[in-house]
């Protein structure tokens, strides 16, 4: 009996829909686990509708109040941890210990959100001048809408909505339709935790729910993850809709390797960031700038070694080092795009094309490829790839290696691994790229900094999570106010006020 999974609105999982579903895979074997109900406009608009219902009451809680459900929902997916990971790994492909990071991740901006009040204090300046005080204080947006990706099902749903909830917002979400099990079980802990119905709501859906979210008036912002196309599209038409919008797309991570790092080192940090969840993460490290020849010869005749070694299989092995990829269609692109870079002429070192897992003919499973003697106007170098293929560009100089992630389109993350403070500082400070690691293979930002690509894996102004997520989810008021006791009667005034 396949399961059907509909929509949570008004504190609960809408019972009975008609219209089209999706069908929600699973990766290991290709066959159709569930069923997912895709809303139309109208559907969608009942949950906005609910949003803004439940709005009001939610932004009087005075804040500690609202953070103590944040922390009581913390508890409860700390309790499901174990269920919610499993459902994850089932529906995504990623291993169980890489669904747990997932869910972990989410609940450390959950963690921060929950000492939000500190960071919503107000402004005040004292008699400012003539008996006035002038305070400013931040205020909810009102109803948030969130659009998630397949490839962090529990991350970046708590991501976009724990900091918009403790602003005083209420929040739609719109999750992937590949994966939507786990958001709908975060949206019942929240009510188990005290969240009042309507203050989450979550509709599954595709273009027709997300063009609702995107024009309806009732919706004050926007935030998206997914492909850089899709962001684009979702930050031109929210913003053409007067919506505050912060827009994350894809990325093409290069890492940097200079001739005194530490091989070991670099190896163990390319393999991991580059196979680890088959290369499905924005994070992923999918270009090695080897510096030097001899550096690069050393690197592709240990990475070849080290890929020998790694392990692909169900996404509930705990033996695997990575997992099927998410769907066919996914395996497909990943498999042209390979073909693409043979024929243009990189060197397939490691070629992954073939592999099949025992008894599993249909899961969508790759092995891991390595392409050396990539050069920037091939595909496999210009797009992303978002599978288990790591393509080794070879610079001439550290120059060329600071060269290359900066003027690439893609400015998502990016790390150099040396032993030498100067280039690290040097390369940190001129680098053209949003994140990163020094020695440090996936540069995510603690919750309490905050996440954000440059160029066109970002667009908008602000970033998710941190100080930058509170400042997307309120709105300023400065209040200028002077009491009779305190005012200095001046008579009518017809030029602008002055400090004078
Ligand atoms: P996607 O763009 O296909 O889908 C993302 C969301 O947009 C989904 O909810 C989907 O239903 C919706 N959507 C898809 N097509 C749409 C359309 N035509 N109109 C309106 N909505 C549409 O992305 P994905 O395949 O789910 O996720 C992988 C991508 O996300 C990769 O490119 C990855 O780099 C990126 N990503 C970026 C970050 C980041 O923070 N920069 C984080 C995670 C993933």
């Amino acid at each position: 009996m396949v399961r059907e999974l509909t929509h949570f609105v008004a504190g609960k999982r809408v019972p009975e829909v008609s219209g089209p579903f999706g069908d929600v895979y699973d990766p290991n074997t290709g066959q159709v686990q569930a069923r997912v109900h895709l809303a139309d406009r109208t559907q969608t608009e009942a949950a906005i509708a609910d949003a803004e219902a439940a709005q009001p009451e939610w932004a009087a809680w005075n804040p500690q109040r609202r953070a103590r459900v944040l922390l009581k929902f913390l508890r409860l997916v700390e309790r499901d941890q174990d269920e919610l990971a499993a459902l994850l790994s089932a529906e995504h492909g990623k291993t169980l210990a890489d669904a747990h990071g997932d869910i972990q991740r989410g609940l450390e901006v959950v963690e921060f959100a929950a000492g939000i009040p500190q960071l919503l204090k107000g402004d005040f300046t004292d008699n400012a001048g003539g008996g006035i005080d002038v305070y400013s204080m931040r205020q909810p947006i009102g109803v948030i809408a969130g659009i998630s990706p397949f490839n962090f099902p529990a991350m970046i749903p708590l991501w976009q909505c724990a900091p918009a909830l403790a602003c005083g917002n209420s929040f739609v979400l719109k999750p992937s339709e590949r994966d939507p099990s786990v958001p709908l079980r975060l949206a019942e802990l929240f009510v188990e935790a005290g969240l009042p119905p309507g203050v989450f709501n979550v509709v599954n859906g595709g273009k027709e729910a997300v063009d609702t979210l995107l024009t309806d008036p009732r919706v004050g912002a926007v935030g998206f993850v997914g492909s850089t196309p899709i962001a684009e599209y979702v930050y031109a038409t929210a913003s053409a809709h007067g919506k505050r919008a912060q827009c994350f797309g894809g990325a093409k991570n290069h890492l940097v390797v200079m001739p005194d790092a530490d091989l070991d080192q670099v190896v163990d940090a390319l393999v991991g960031a580059g196979y680890g969840s088959a290369g499905e993460r924005c994070m992923a490290i999918s270009v090695a700038v080897p510096v030097g020849e001899e550096t690069a010869d050393a690197l592709v005749a240990r990475l070849r070694e080290r890929i020998a070694t790694l392990r692909v299989g169900r996404s509930d092995d705990p033996e695997a080092d990575f997992g099927p990829l998410v769907a066919q269609s996914a395996l497909d692109r990943v498999r042209e795009l390979i073909d693409a870079g043979v024929e243009e002429g990189a060197e397939l070192v490691v070629d992954g094309r073939d592999f099949t897992l025992d008894g599993h003919p249909d899961g969508y499973f790759l092995g891991a490829s390595l392409f050396d003697r990539v050069t920037p106007d091939m595909r496999i170098y210009r797009e992303e790839i978002f599978g288990p293929v790591l393509s080794v560009v070879r610079a001439a100089d550290y120059e060329e290696a600071l060269r290359l992630p900066t003027e690439h389109e893609y400015g998502n993350g990016v790390s150099v691994f040396t032993r030498d403070g100067d280039t690290a500082r040097d390369f940190t400070r001129r680098v053209g790229v949003g994140m990163v690691g020094v020695n440090v293979p996936i540069p995510v930002p603690v919750a309490y900094h905050s996440f954000g690509g440059w160029k066109r894996s970002g667009f908008g102004d602000l970033n998710q999570y941190g100080e930058d997520s509170i400042r997307f989810c309120t709105r300023t008021k400065t209040v200028t106010s002077r009491w009779p006791a305190g005012g200095v009667r001046e008579g009518a005034s017809f030029t602008i006020p002055t400090m004078r």
